[in-house]
């Protein structure tokens, strides 16, 4: 059993942390790779990840979401993958004591053949490169979000374990209740359990309702043994003022919580828009 399958044994439910990226933003990253703040401005991640333990989330994910030579070379950073992952976990090891350590892995931001020129072996060879620096600084396991091709996840799983790190995975349900590439919550489900992986689920995406939805449909269709994780928006995505903004306060996030441990959803956290508050809120109402 991996670490995170076994703490939710443990404990029952177990609860993640909330989003970095709108945190960073929030902190003044206007553009660039945020992973480059892992090195210019570690005290602010730092920070970030020191907020998420005090509000009382049991495992702390790395600054490293786009951290494959695939979106780092959008930003002429693929010399660097492995110092800003390695240094993206050590903030997140500093931070987390004797908590877990979730190493982000996010989309290449590719598409796979025959619609796009990634290939398998590429994207894995991506991936492995990646988890290498994750596990070399101390991560417990790999976190692959936010994915939306069921081909990618298969690279990515395999990438972190040719590195050492057991996999965990969560896509996106963000276009009428599937992901961008048409895959459907149970479908997922089937197809990443048997690759071995232990806990799977959603992130990201469309805010709680949509959450709730697609958790229910993997509810229904849940293999013996495996756990599963949501990671909700805190509320819908809105447009204001050209920026992105999260209208979902820490009473509708507690709600979620309420809600995703009624579903048998035994890893619960928050992504985009979430901050220490709500995932505070979501603590007391998982108390
Ligand atoms: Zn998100």
């Amino acid at each position: 059993m991996d670490k995170l399958a076994e703490l939710a044994a443990k404990q029952g439910t177990v609860l993640g942390d909330g989003a970095m990226g709108t945190m960073l933003h929030r902190a003044g990253l206007i553009h660039g790779a945020p992973e480059r703040w892992n090195v210019e401005r570690p005290d602010v991640v730092l920070g970030i990840h020191r907020g998420y333990v005090e509000a009382g989330s049991d495992f702390i994910s790395t600054n490293t979401f786009g951290g494959t030579r695939n979106r780092l070379a959008l930003d002429g950073l693929v010399e660097r993958v492995a110092e800003l992952n390695e240094a993206g976990v050590r903030l997140a090891r500093e931070a987390a004591g004797s908590r877990l350590v979730a190493g982000s892995m996010g989309p290449t931001g590719e598409l796979m053949e025959p619609l796009g020129l990634l290939t398998p072996d590429g994207a894995r060879a991506s991936f492995a490169e990646q988890a290498r620096a994750l596990k070399a600084g101390g991560a417990d396991f790999a976190l692959i979000e936010t994915m939306s091709a069921l081909e990618e996840v298969q690279a990515a799983v395999e990438g972190a374990r040719e590195a050492g790190l057991p996999a965990v995975v969560t896509m996106s349900f963000d276009t009428h209740f599937r992901t961008m590439m048409g895959v459907k919550p149970a479908a997922a489900l089937a197809a990443i359990s048997a690759l071995g992986v232990q806990v799977i689920g959603a992130n990201c995406g469309n805010g709680p309702g949509e959450i709730e939805r697609v958790m229910t449909e993997m509810s229904q269709a849940l293999p013996v043994g495996v756990v599963l994780m949501a990671k909700s928006n805190a509320g819908m995505p809105r447009w204001k003022d050209d920026r992105i903004t999260y209208g979902g306060t820490p009473e509708v996030m507690a709600d979620y919580a309420r809600k995703m441990a009624r579903l048998g959803v035994r890893v619960i956290g928050g992504c985009c828009g979430s901050t220490p508050e709500h995932i505070a809120a979501m603590r007391s109402a998982l108390a």
